[in-house]
């Protein structure tokens, strides 16, 4: 039983960050190291004001985690400092909590009954407390391999290793089959691994994973595109003979383009992946980036993940400016009732740690043109304010000048950050067979079965650009659907259907 006044007692209280002149000197995760009995009794207290709901809108998928996380239960563990049953009801929802614990935009927490009113002081800090059930868990020595009890025979191919290809495996493995994980990167994790810096989640954490999903029997491969043909490629016909199911999880890496805005093939005009993936290999050890923010004026274009990323990212390489713009108004800073009532996902301006760290950013705002040097560089945008609408009848955007003034400030690394086209058009997909949906995704039934029998897809491939919660919850479900089609019957856990989607209004 939850304390029922806990939340009276306490405020919601964040996880502190390193001051902004540390962090920005290293790529090391922005929050500060209190020490193990510091942070454990913070978060104790943050768990504390869970009251333990009738009905706990922070665990229903469609509101609150698609993973169905266990949190009024996991909550009352840490009050009462029983870590290790914490940690086994973490893990039974969640493979790779750490990973959710840094990087996941917790809409549990906007689904809290807690954040309907701010009187409340604020809705759990569930997020923070996953995480420290996972490091306590790691430091414990209570998270260990787990290592299947069975061999069924049955042999799977996962294609891609970032979360959701990573959550199949190990529950595939874990429920005994031969789970080989095919990854086309030298290293493995996906976006994980070379899309999100190290300042938002540390490497050595998805090692770290990596190394429990090799002890308990899951096979790795990089350096191996699947259905291609360079060096230490897998034809689609190797990989139909010696699996009896694939998993594609492949994700929705084609970057969104802007052809239309002229100087655009000026040098120094990137998008957001060109900056990130090497910027990341830097932090691996692969050597200096060859694009760097370094003494530059920066204009990062689009206001998402993407562009927090590479603005953090640019203030660590040392940018003489960074200017982040959106083509959409500045959204309220807190829930806007009418919009988005409780328990949906607030629309509201996200600030980053990023933010706060150096630079500036401007909403309502497009641009009309990059302007370059004689070399062909580019130097200055062209800037206008404008209105973003919507066509009633076919839905498209129209982007709108509000008045005739252009505002040239300078820019010499534009990265654009406008979000993802879906799955990479791939000769793989030709090789089974799939074509793509107008949104460039990889459809399933409900079993989560391409049309190509025995080819599963799930994650950013099969959902679109999303998050790595719902990447983890579809890798998951997806495990089951494999399961149940090669032994007739799962006990698996099923977190999702592939048709779920995030309570919405309108
Ligand atoms: C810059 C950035 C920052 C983000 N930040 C956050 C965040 O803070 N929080 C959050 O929740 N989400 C974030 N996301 C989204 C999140 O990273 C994705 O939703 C998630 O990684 C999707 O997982 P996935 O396993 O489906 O695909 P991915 O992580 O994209 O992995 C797909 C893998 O498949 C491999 N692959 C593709 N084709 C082949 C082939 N033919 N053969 C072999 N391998 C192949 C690719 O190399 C890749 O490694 C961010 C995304 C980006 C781009
Ligand atoms: S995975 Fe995300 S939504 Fe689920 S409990 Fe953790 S922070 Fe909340």
């Amino acid at each position: 039983m939850a304390d029922p006044s806990g939340f009276l007692k306490a405020v919601r209280a964040d996880a502190a960050k390193r001051p902004v002149d540390e962090r920005i000197g290293d790529w090391a995760e922005v929050y500060a190291d209190l020490g193990a009995d510091l942070r454990d009794a913070q978060v104790r207290e943050q768990a504390t004001r869970c009251m333990d709901c009738g009905i706990p809108f922070c665990h229903n998928d469609a509101a609150g985690c698609p993973l169905g996380n266990l949190i009024p239960e996991w909550n009352d563990l840490v009050r009462k400092g029983e870590w290790s049953l914490a940690a086994e009801r973490l893990h039974a929802t969640n493979n790779f909590p750490e990973f959710t614990g840094a990087l996941c935009p917790a809409p549990c927490e906007s689904a809290c009954v807690l954040s309907i009113n701010p009187l409340s002081g604020g809705p759990v800090a569930i997020k923070r407390v996953e995480q420290t059930i996972a490091q306590v868990s790691w430091e414990r020595g209570y998270t260990q391999p787990v290592t299947p009890g069975v061999a069924t025979g049955r042999r799977v191919a996962v294609v891609g290793s970032g979360p959701a290809g990573l959550a199949a495996a190990q529950q595939l493995t874990r429920a005994g089959h031969e789970v080989t994980v095919h990854e086309r990167d030298d290293r493995l994790g996906g976006l994980l691994r070379y899309g999100i810096p190290e300042f938002k989640m540390e490497k050595k954490g998805l090692d770290r994973r990596l190394a429990q999903l090799r002890a308990e029997g899951t096979r790795f491969v990089t350096g191996c595109e699947v259905g291609g043909t360079g060096p230490g490629a897998v034809s689609v016909a190797d990989l139909r003979s010696d699996f009896d199911a694939v998993v594609l999880a492949v994700g929705a890496l084609r970057g969104r383009d802007a052809p239309e805005i002229p100087g655009r093939d000026l040098d120094g005009v990137h998008l957001a992946m060109d900056h990130l993936v090497p910027a990341n290999r830097q932090c691996e050890g692969d050597g200096p980036a060859p694009i760097s923010a370094k003494d530059k004026h920066v204009v990062i274009i689009g206001g998402g993940d993407t562009g927090a990323d590479c603005y953090g990212t640019a203030v660590r390489q040392g940018a003489a400016s960074i200017l982040q713009l959106d083509q959409y108004p500045a959204a309220p800073v807190s829930r806007d009732d009418a919009r988005s009532p409780w328990p949906v996902w607030p629309t509201i301006l996200r600030t980053y740690p990023a933010h706060e760290e150096a630079g500036d950013r401007r909403f309502a705002v497009a641009v009309e043109e990059f302007a370059g040097d004689a070399a062909g560089h580019v130097r200055e945008i062209h800037l206008r304010e404008v209105t973003v609408g919507r066509d009633p009848e076919t839905g498209a955007r129209s982007v709108t000048p509000v008045n005739d003034v252009v505002d040239v400030l300078p820019a010499d690394l534009v990265l654009l950050a406008i979000g993802f086209e879906g799955v990479e058009r791939m000769p793989l997909l030709d090789g089974l067979g799939l074509s793509l949906t107008p949104r460039g995704t990889l459809s399933c039934g409900a079993d989560w079965q391409t049309t190509s029998p025995g080819v599963f897809v799930c994650g950013d491939a099969h959902r679109g650009a999303s998050l790595v919660v719902w990447a983890i919850a579809e890798g998951r479900s997806v495990a089951h659907a494999v399961d149940a089609f090669l032994m007739g019957h799962s006990h698996l856990p099923s977190p999702v259907h592939p048709t779920a989607l995030p309570l919405a209004v309108g």
